[in-house]
């Protein structure tokens, strides 16, 4: 390369680092900022992508302060990440699990709440749904480097150190595992917390409109800002990303898919994948490989969805057909789609390998 060429190589290099650094600093959540084409032209959209809670979490707000929205959304769901992580070492659920049968821990009001909000889960569901499943889930340790599997032995043991009854609720927010070797792990309800967590914010401040999606834990907040509906696709489980077999449309709801096709192993050809049933200490196997709820709620969509995933069709649909606003969707291995009643006309199947059944 002779002298020229290489001065003019060093110059484009410069370029390029300096244009990504001031693209950086503008957009220190990777965020966009834009007009809206819409009536009001007050209305701009923003839009920004972090990765929290173990999941690539993105969030459109479409408003007159549409960036300052975005930013305190997105600084909310870091702060929920830093109290309810348990592998940041100083988030409470890592102090409460360290602490697991030695002393009470004062936490934060919000993790108070939605351990609180853990226990309903587990009553509705005899147990199915437990908070307490970190023991098992750190043994078979899946989506990890460590992942294995266990032995019947060590199953049964570890099954001894899972029980959501032994939380102690105590005054002062303080919360006691009153077992040793106990732990807590929110990752089957966290994600539906903090979207309901924002979506009230948004409400507070009157927000026009926004949609949160936390790697397919989808909500939206009111309708789109043209006034039609949004339309929230559910994932199909046995291809790639990105396929959908339905579309639910709705405005002021949330969407949630548990499923079996993001985190397992295989070995001498079974699929071990990341919903364990706390009775038997395995991986569920009832049948399912997708399950969705459909839900004002976003953590009741997201316990419930976990749930059902473990519970099967039947039991599931005896527990949703109990409970006000809650609607499902469960796809088995035999190609069905059970689909609540509730649902016709509000959702479209794209997919035709399917038989829909609805009860
Ligand atoms: P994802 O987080 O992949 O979207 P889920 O909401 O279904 O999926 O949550 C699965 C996570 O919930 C697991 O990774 C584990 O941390 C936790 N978990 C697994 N089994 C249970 C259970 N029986 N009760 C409560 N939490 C569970
Ligand atoms: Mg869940």
């Amino acid at each position: 390369m002779n002298y020229k060429r290489f001065l003019f190589a060093i110059l484009i290099l410069l370029i390029i680092i300096s244009g990504i650094y001031f693209i950086g600093r503008e957009n220190p959540n990777n965020s966009v900022s834009s007009p809206e084409p819409s009536n009001n032209s007050e209305v701009t959209k923003s839009e920004g992508s972090e990765f929290l809670m173990d999941t690539l979490v993105r969030v459109r707000i479409h408003d007159e302060n549409s960036e300052q929205v975005l930013d305190e959304v997105l600084n909310k769901l870091s702060y929920l990440e830093d109290i309810f992580s348990k592998t940041i070492e100083d988030s409470d659920i890592n102090k409460i699990n360290l602490n697991a049968g030695v002393k009470p821990v004062k936490v934060n009001e919000e993790t108070y709440k939605l351990l609180e909000e853990t226990n309903k889960f587990a009553k509705i569901t005899d147990g199915v749904f437990d908070p307490t499943i970190g023991p098992l889930v750190s043994l078979w340790g899946i989506g990890t480097e460590e992942e294995q599997l266990p032995s019947e032995k060590k199953i049964k043991e570890t099954i001894e150190r899972v029980e959501y009854k032994k939380i102690e609720f105590q005054e002062n927010n303080k919360i006691f595992l009153a077992e040793k070797d106990m732990s807590i792990d929110l990752g089957a309800i966290a994600k539906g917390y903090a979207a309901d967590y924002v979506i009230s914010y948004l409400n507070e401040k009157d927000v026009d409109s926004a949609f949160i999606n936390m790697g397919g834990n989808v909500s939206v907040h009111r309708d789109k800002v043209d006034g039609s509906l949004w339309n929230i696709g559910i994932q199909d489980p046995v291809r790639n990303r990105g396929n959908i077999i339905a579309a639910v449309e709705g405005e002021d709801i949330s969407v949630v898919t548990s499923g079996n096709y993001e985190r397992f192993f295989i070995e001498d050809g079974v699929r071990y994948h990341h919903i364990i049933n706390p009775e038997t200490g395995y991986p569920a196997r009832k049948g399912i490989i997708s399950s969705t709820v459909i839900s004002n709620n976003s953590s009741y969509a997201d316990a419930l969805s976990t749930s059902f995933y473990i519970l099967g069709v039947e039991k599931s649909f005896e527990i949703a057909q109990e409970m006000e606003d809650v609607n499902i969707v469960l796809l088995t291995k035999d190609d069905k789609a059970y689909v609540s009643e509730e649902l016709k006309g509000q959702i479209t199947f794209t997919v035709d390998d399917l038989e829909i059944i609805y009860r």
